[in-house]
């Protein structure tokens, strides 16, 4: 076999590994239940993969100090303190994901002032009681990624994590998908949270 006949001969096998690719199928004659749960619907997260990465800087910039100007509706906004906030995350992790915030643009922990700090610890609180009223969680992860290398995506603006959590709901989808099913809309979540805020 010449040279040039083992070149056709090696492309037609290749367009023939090409033709042999299995199609998709459709899901339609596949077994399955109806569960009741909404679809997947996470429609902010594309928002964000294809929106303006947020600035280090204080002002329009930053989302969080930005969000504080729209209405609570708006924002998401589930409560607001004398210097510090409750605003729904925008990619949750789960259902009633909210962050603890200080209206000042600062970027660590120890940069709170004793006032800010008592504020930040009792809407971590309230925050907890209004899940528990809202959703009644079985756990929850709380926690703050204090600068890049611990993970946080705005590290010019703190913000603690309250994460509600119940048995089951890591499944799959992070994994594979890298989404995650949320069932509850996030305006739907904050109105729960807000109907069972704690009166003071
Ligand atoms: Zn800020």
């Amino acid at each position: 076999m010449t040279q040039e006949e083992s070149q056709t001969q090696e492309e037609s096998q290749t367009q023939e590994q090409n033709t042999q690719r299995p199609e998709l199928e459709s899901a339609h004659d596949f077994a399955r239940v109806d569960d009741g749960f909404e679809r997947l619907w996470t429609p902010h997260r594309m928002a964000y993969i294809n929106g303006e990465r947020p600035t280090e800087h204080a002002g329009e910039g930053c989302p969080f100090c930005s969000v504080t100007a729209k209405n609570d509706a708006e924002g998401l906004i589930v409560h607001r303190g004398e210097s510090c906030y409750v605003v729904m995350n925008l990619f949750p992790y789960n259902p009633g994901h909210v962050l603890v915030c200080p209206y000042r643009h600062v970027s660590l922990y120890v940069d709170l002032t004793d006032e800010e700090t008592l504020e930040f610890g009792s809407l971590t609180k309230a925050s907890m009681v209004a899940l528990e009223g809202s959703s009644s969680p079985m756990g929850y992860n709380i926690g703050i990624n204090q600068g890049a290398v611990a993970g946080a995506g705005i590290r010019a603006h703190l913000h603690q994590h309250i994460v509600p959590r119940w048995s089951g709901d890591s499944n799959f989808l992070p994994i594979i998908g890298q989404t995650k099913a949320l069932p509850m809309l996030l305006e739907d979540a904050r109105q729960r949270l807000v109907d069972s805020w704690p009166r003071t």
